[in-house]
């Protein structure tokens, strides 16, 4: 990242790509390339008929503060401060940040009340060695007003949720759902 002459040079920029691609240092790809790819992951795309050094001057501005956004939240240490984010308005429903909001735990811990902790697409427990998930039916990315929504909530182990992705929005809970959920196990077991 250090090269003289580059405008987004510093900290805070490696920082940003750290947190969106992983380590900043890819051969062959100037910081300009780094940058337009760490950016698509924010929702921002370069097209195609500029250089991703026009481009990333040109919305200079606007790449600033997705970087300066990544700062604040990761040294926003205590969940209060990450709800402060979230209530502001300053954590995107799409990120990781998201998940770790008191906000999102409690939907979360409401949704295993309901329906167990146990995969409503092919019935596996953390006693399978699967780590269950709490899943978005509408994705956060595409849906970001039902990032906090019980109704759009399922339950789905690690292997059935990394098969999903974003295009799929299969609802999976036609099974009824299970009463009796010991809530002290699902802690223990899930984190
Ligand atoms: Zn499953």
């Amino acid at each position: 990242m250090a090269r003289k002459g580059v405008v987004f040079v510093g900290a805070i920029w490696t920082r940003y790509l750290k947190s969106r691609i992983g380590y900043a240092q890819k051969s062959g790809k100037s910081p300009y390339d780094l940058i337009v790819l760490a950016a698509a992951k924010d929702g921002m795309h370069k097209p195609p008929e500029m250089t991703t050094k026009q481009w990333c001057k040109l919305n200079e501005t606007r790449l600033r503060a997705l970087a300066n956004m990544v700062k604040k939240q990761q040294e926003a240490a205590t969940p209060n401060e990450l709800s402060a984010l979230w209530k502001a308005k300053k954590i995107n429903p799409a990120s990781d940040a998201f998940l770790e909001t008191y906000e999102w735990r409690r939907v979360r811990m409401e949704a295993l009340k309901k329906y167990g902790a146990r995969c409503q697409c092919c019935g596996a427990t953390a006693a399978d060695g699967v780590r269950i998930n709490v899943d978005h039916i509408k994705p956060r990315k595409l849906f970001p007003h039902l990032a906090l929504s019980l109704d759009n909530c399922q339950i789905l182990c690690q292997p059935c949720n990394h098969g999903k992705g974003n295009w799929d929005m299969t609802d999976w809970r036609d099974a009824e759902p299970i009463q009796e959920v010991q809530l002290k196990d699902v802690k223990l077991r899930i984190f």
